[in-house]
């Protein structure tokens, strides 16, 4: 049987932060304002410290303006929102990320829901979760976006697939599932308590697995021909004795039956970034009272 087609996360990342960065001179040439994204980072996780560095970066090649506050562990869930409501009192800044896990003695919920939901660019405030499923012009979480692109990717008119999505996680499953009903997709959602999950991903057109549990979706269970998208990314022990990222599909299986499958890494990780700048975009030219090209 024929390998699957495999998408290129890399690329179409490269890609969206192209359009993010031709929004961007856009808005600066016709209404004289530029983007700014501010990130919020409390404490010292390497990864975090790791993921705040990149968007920065990131964010700086595709013409925006970028802030990092980066504040010491012991900061009060007080100070932290009284940042969050100097940024969203500021006309320059566009975009607030308030960098996860916060320490354990702030509520991230709170944090969370004080950013004004027109800057919040990760699209976790309960506004924007709303204004999705109803359909309104909303943010929407950027991993999510990312594996709709991904999927139109191979296939641009996803109208009328079966799509089964595996997790309901605020931050994954539910968005990704309300993009793929507002794409006319027929959506399964599958979580810990789903009977018989095999049958039911068999069924797919297109699966979009964010589990967080290593190579769970076998080949077996792939109908010939369908799209996967792996969110899932998995640190797991390698042969050399260090480890690997492995995602939530096992790879070589299913693209031995898939249509078409995204990687890991490589797939679905790029485009959470280049996703958050597009937020970002999206969110200027919605303050600026602006029609955005990506909404
Ligand atoms: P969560 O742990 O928040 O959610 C996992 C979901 O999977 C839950 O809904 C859970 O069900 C479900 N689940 C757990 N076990 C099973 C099972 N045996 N069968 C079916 N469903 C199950 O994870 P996230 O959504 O945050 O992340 C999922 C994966 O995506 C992780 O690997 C994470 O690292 C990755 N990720 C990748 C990103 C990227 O940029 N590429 C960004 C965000 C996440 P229940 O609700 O019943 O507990």
């Amino acid at each position: 049987m024929a390998e699957a087609q495999i998408i290129d996360g890399k690329k179409i990342a490269a890609d969206v932060r192209a359009e993010v960065a031709t929004e961007v001179a856009r808005l600066v040439k016709e209404h004289g304002v530029k983007a700014g994204l501010a990130v919020v980072l409390v404490g010292e996780d390497p990864a975090s410290k790791v993921y705040v560095k990149n968007k920065a970066q990131q964010t700086v090649e595709v013409g925006m303006n970028s802030w990092e506050y980066k504040l010491p562990a012991e900061t009060s869930e007080a100070e932290v929102l009284a940042l969050v409501q100097k940024l969203n009192n500021d006309p320059a800044c566009h975009g607030i990320l308030v960098q996860l896990p916060l320490p354990k003695h702030i509520n991230s919920e709170k944090v969370l829901n004080a950013i004004n939901p027109d800057k919040d660019v990760d699209g976790f405030h309960p506004v924007n979760v709303g204004r999705l499923w109803v359909g309104e012009r909303a943010l929407v979480p950027c991993t999510p976006t990312g594996s709709i692109i991904l999927a139109k990717s191979v296939r641009p008119n996803l109208s009328g697939m079966d799509a089964v999505v595996i997790g309901r996680s605020n931050i994954v499953g539910k968005p990704v599932a309300a993009l793929l009903l507002r794409e006319n997709c027929t959506v399964t959602i599958a979580h810990s308590r789903t009977k018989n999950i095999e049958d039911i991903v068999k069924c797919a057109d297109l699966v979009i697995a964010a589990v967080g549990i290593p190579e769970m979706v076998k080949g077996s269970w792939i109908r010939p021909g369908a799209i996967v998208i792996d969110v899932g990314i998995n640190r797991v022990p390698s042969e050399n004795g260090k480890t690997k990222l492995v995602g939530d599909v096992a790879y070589d299986e299913c693209a031995k039956v898939a249509g078409a499958i995204t990687p890991v890494p490589g797939g679905v990780g790029p485009m959470t970034i280049a996703c958050l700048l597009r937020n970002a975009a999206q969110a200027a030219a919605m303050q600026i009272g602006v029609k955005s090209a990506f909404a």
